[in-house]
Formats: C-alpha cells, sequence, structure tokens
C-alpha cells in the first residue's frame, strides 16, 4: 500500500492537462489517482480552484447507487477495529469499500483523537478496498465539503459502500448524518450515555446501535446495555421512511455478529427505495449542503470586502460589549452592503 502520508502530502501536484488523465485513472479504480484526486480537492490552494470543481462536476452523478454509511462513537469504542472487520465481511458480501475518516481534532491541532496509520491494517491492504486517513478542509465548506467529494471520487471509482467514520464528540457527527444514507452509532456497555460524551440527538437520529466487545467477560453486561437501548429507541417515535432502529451486540475481536449490520442495511434500503426515501433523503441532504453553502459563500465573498469587513468588525465588537442589539448591528451590515451595490 502507498504510504498514507505521502499519498497526502507527497504527490505531484495536478496540472490542468493532466485532470483528464485524472479523472480517467479514477474512473478505472487507480489508487494514485483516487488519492491524488483527494489531496487535489483537500487542498486550499487558489490555484486548484478551478480543477476541483471541474473533477467534481464531471465525477457527480445524479443517482448513485452506493451505500454511504456513517459511523461515530467515542474513541476506544472500537471503531476501527469494527470497520476491518465489518469491511471484510462486506468484501466478502460483493461490496467494494471506502473509509474516509473525519478527525476534527486533526485539523486543529495537527493531532488525531483517530489514531494513525497502523488502523485497520488488513483493510486498508485489501484489493477491494481503500482506506483514506483524515480528511482535511481548510478551505470554504471545510472538511464536510471534502468529505463529500471523497465519497464522490471514490463512488466515481467503483465503490460502493462508503464509510464515513468521525468520533463522536464534536460537531462532525451532525455532519455524518447529513453525508450518509445509514448511521450507524458504536456504543460500549456499562459506560453510560453521558459517560460517552453522546449527546442525546446522536442517539435519536441513529438508524442503529452497536454495542461492542460483547465478548469474554463482557457478553452478558453488553446483552443487557443492548436491551435497554432497545427499549429507549422504541420509546421514540420511528425515523422518517418509516425505520424503526435497530439495536444490537457485536465482538470485532471474535469477528461475531457482523452479518446483523450488513442484513440492517439491506433491509434499509430496501424499505426505504421502496417507499421513496432513499432518494428523499439524498434530496434533502444536498439540498442542506446547498443552503449551508450558499450562506457561508455569500458570507465569505461579503466580508473580504475590506469596507464591509470594518464594519463587521465594528458592529461585532459593538455586539460583544452588548452595546448594540445583534439584529440591529446585522441591519447596518445589510444597509451598508445595499448602498455599495447601489453606487
Ligand atoms: P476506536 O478508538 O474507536 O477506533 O477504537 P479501537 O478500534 O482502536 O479499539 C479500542 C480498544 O478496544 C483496542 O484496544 C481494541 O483492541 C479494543 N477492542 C476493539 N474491539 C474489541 C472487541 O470486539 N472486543 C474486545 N474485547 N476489545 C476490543
Amino acid at each position: 500500500m502507498l504510504n498514507p502520508k505521502l499519498i497526502k502530502h507527497g504527490l505531484p501536484k495536478v496540472s490542468a492537462p493532466e485532470l483528464d488523465t485524472l479523472i480517467q485513472g479514477v474512473r478505472i479504480g487507480s489508487i494514485a489517482d483516487i488519492s491524488r484526486a483527494i489531496t487535489l480537492i483537500e487542498s486550499s490552494n487558489p490555484r486548484d480552484v478551478a480543477l476541483r470543481r471541474k473533477l467534481i462536476d464531471t465525477l457527480h452523478t445524479s443517482k448513485n447507487q452506493s451505500y454511504r454509511i456513517g459511523i461515530t462513537g467515542v474513541p476506544g469504542v472500537g471503531k476501527s477495529t469494527f470497520i476491518e472487520s465489518f469491511g471484510l465481511q462486506a468484501i466478502d458480501a460483493g461490496y467494494k469499500v471506502a473509509v474516509l475518516s473525519i478527525d476534527p481534532s486533526s485539523t486543529k491541532s495537527g493531532g488525531s483523537i483517530l489514531g494513525d496509520k497502523t488502523r485497520m491494517n488488513e483493510l486498508s491492504r485489501h484489493p477491494m478496498a481503500y482506506v483514506r486517513p483524515t480528511a482535511s478542509g481548510t478551505h470554504l465548506g471545510g472538511v464536510a465539503r471534502s468529505t463529500r467529494e471523497s465519497i464522490i471520487i471514490c463512488e466515481a471509482a467503483g465503490y460502493d459502500l462508503i464509510i464515513v467514520e468521525t468520533v463522536g464528540v464534536g460537531q462532525s457527527e451532525i455532519e455524518v448524518l447529513q453525508l450518509t444514507d445509514f448511521f450507524l452509532l458504536l456504543m460500549l456497555a456499562g459506560a453510560g450515555d453521558e459517560l460517552q460524551g453522546i449527546k442525546r440527538g446522536i442517539m435519536e437520529s441513529a438508524d442503529a446501535i452497536l454495542i461492542t466487545k460483547a465478548d469474554g467477560n463482557n457478553v452478558s453486561q453488553a446483552k443487557r446495555a443492548a436491551q435497554e437501548y432497545k427499549k429507549a429507541l422504541h420509546l421514540m417515535p420511528p425515523h422518517e421512511g418509516n425505520w424503526i432502529p435497530k439495536v444490537a451486540t457485536v465482538s470485532s475481536m471474535e469477528n461475531t455478529g457482523m452479518e446483523i449490520p450488513l442484513s440492517w442495511l439491506k433491509q434499509y434500503r430496501n424499505q426505504t427505495l421502496e417507499n421513496n426515501y432513499w432518494w428523499d433523503k439524498r434530496a434533502q441532504q444536498a439540498l442542506y449542503w446547498f443552503d449551508e453553502h450558499v450562506k457561508s459563500g455569500f458570507i465569505h465573498k461579503l466580508l473580504i470586502q475590506e469596507d464591509l469587513k470594518k464594519i463587521h468588525q465594528q458592529v461585532r465588537s459593538s455586539v460583544k460589549t452588548l452595546d448594540k442589539d445583534p439584529f440591529i448591528a446585522v441591519d447596518e451590515i445589510l444597509m451598508s452592503f445595499e448602498i455599495k451595490l447601489k453606487s
């Protein structure tokens, strides 16, 4: 396998004439080209912007048949061990598997809670798998945009099970919900929701919960926890698409229970294709990102203009000192913008 560090930082940059070759390479599933394409979309270099746009616009398809799964859970819950075991089983079931990790800690501090490249050793070496360590996104649109575009690249390369992994302790799991078809939450038995730092909203959004490490002395405790989560989830209304969230136990170490999430995936796709929710959800997600990007994109364009930037800074500090009402403050920026437009 290519060294992921090299893939991320060391491969030569793509020039305009090379883009077509790169696109062809992605389409035939060349790992080096997939990695170069992802490096390109993660780039914040203004010179790469046009290439990146052309790449994604070319590779984007309206109704991609792949399955996008979000997997989250606190550090130590067993995400990478699970993904390794589950991914290999999914390959046996006929899928081509890509794993993309979002690690909010790595963009901020350079460190990583998701750990390093020793993760998912067997899976990352498998010819039917592609593991991309950590998405970064310092450009406008951030990590969510990089991840969405990485998904498009992997799908164009023929991967049909895309796993987006994140740590359940920040905001990134909210983004993962908007990036994937099925959201799987991994939980430990006996640690308590609060201890695990899982926000209630996240548990409610999960399409399925798996209690990890159900082996050795932990089996009965894991089963008990599964029962409790089942009860808790049954008190909640079914998800959109009439899906009733599922709960089970799994041991990645002993490789037991992996067929359960695979069967849920099948069931979820069949059910939501039948009641039309599958494509509705994809459309809702596309609109979510459109609306988000309209907001952040226009704000960005507006506030890089020196005069407006100045007014923004001034009124913002008056809001901070509680001297000005926030709505009035925004009105003032908008008025300045209108005057600027007319002049
Ligand atoms: P992550 O931080 O969520 O990616 O968690 P890891 O996959 O790195 O696992 C954290 C620790 O739990 C490691 O020491 C693993 O060996 C251990 N672990 C993971 N899965 C299992 C399991 O199914 N059973 C047991 N007993 N330990 C596990």
